[in-house]
């Protein structure tokens, strides 16, 4: 079996640690858009390293194009890619050249009667599928999930490759997004905010809350992107961030499942609800029925005395 992984060199580094279940029955080769430094390209447990130094992966046409330069000289079972905005356009549009089957948001790949199995997070997280694909096909997997990992191999050829770097699009400016420094997705303990908030004043007792416990505020989409009571950096669920955190405190979240999407892989959720019938309740650990505006100062009141 052979596998391409391909990107930019951290997600290449990422992409060892999806393919290490499968990776000792496999010959691995890296694809790298950019310019690492060699001993960065040695670093990789792969066994051939092609760079494609003047591909932007910034544009889907370079990714688009490295890929077909390298699938018209080699036949790979499995191209495996992060599965980025772009990159799951580039991929898609890989596959359908080469007539491949594709999946997004692969979590995982084991070998079952020495095939591989990749499984997905479908239904917003809420449930996995198992694919058996036909080879070859273009896996994109879900961001941030694996580590790099020595699959044993190493890098005993380095290959460079140009492309014409033709463009359907052209990025005229780049500006960032204004971030005040709020990264929910890294966050261990997030205290999250939703519609139960009756006005933008009354959010800083969440704050003052996640003060207390050291937790960074999130919210549900309402918050910030109907009411703008908070920036976009603090938006969690299917549309917004995904996070992982230690503990969640959903605090007047109902619990949709767009918003569940996105904290389904917390270790411990906690809702804090008025209404019982909630679905929020269904996904939780813990739960309190109360009215968020009784319980929170009683809660930073214990919390405030526990601390003295
Ligand atoms: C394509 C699409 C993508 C979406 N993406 C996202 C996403 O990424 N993230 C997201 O969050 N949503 C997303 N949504 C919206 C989602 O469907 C819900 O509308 C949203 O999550 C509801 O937000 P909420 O729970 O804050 O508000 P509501 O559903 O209005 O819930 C408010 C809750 O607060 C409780 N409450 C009210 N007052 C109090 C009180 N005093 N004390 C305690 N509890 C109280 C109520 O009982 C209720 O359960 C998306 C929707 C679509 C269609």
């Amino acid at each position: 079996m052979k596998i391409l992984l391909a990107g930019r060199i951290s997600e290449v580094a990422e992409l060892t640690g999806f393919i290490a279940p499968i990776s000792s029955t496999a010959d691995i080769h890296a694809l790298i858009f950019g310019k690492p430094g060699e001993d960065e390209i040695r670093s990789l447990s792969v066994s051939k390293a092609i760079v494609a130094e003047n591909a932007d992966p910034s544009y889907a046409d370079d990714v688009v194009e490295a890929l077909k330069a390298v699938l018209g000289k080699e036949v790979y079972d499995y191209i495996v890619l992060v599965a980025t905005r772009i990159n799951k356009e580039a991929g898609a549009r890989v596959a359908q050249t080469i007539g491949a089957p594709a999946i997004t948001e692969a979590i995982g790949v084991r070998l079952e009667d020495g095939s591989p199995v990749f499984i997905r997070s479908v239904m917003a997280g809420k449930a996995i599928s198992k694919e058996t694909l036909s080879s070859p096909a273009v896996i994109m997997v879900a961001p941030g999930r694996n580590k790099p990992v020595d699959t044993g191999k190493r890098v005993g050829e380095i290959q460079r490759i140009s492309i014409s770097g033709k463009r359907s699009v052209e990025i005229i400016e780049r500006k960032g997004k204004e971030r005040k420094g709020v990264r929910v997705e890294d966050a261990e303990i997030i205290v999250s905010v939703g519609r139960g908030f009756k006005s933008k004043e009354d959010l800083s007792m969440a704050f003052k809350l996640a003060e207390l416990i050291g937790a960074q505020v999130g919210c549900s989409r309402p918050i910030a992107a109907d009411l703008k009571w908070l920036s976009e950096e603090h938006w969690i669920g299917l549309s917004g961030k995904k996070v992982r955190p230690k503990l969640y405190i959903a605090i007047g979240i109902s619990g949709q499942p767009q918003h569940l999407a996105g904290i389904m892989d917390s270790k411990i959720i906690v809702a804090i609800n008025k209404d019982p019938g909630a679905p929020i309740f269904k996904y939780s650990d813990y739960g309190v029925v109360e009215d968020l505006y009784v319980f929170i100062p009683k809660l930073m009141e214990k919390l405030s005395t526990r601390q003295k």
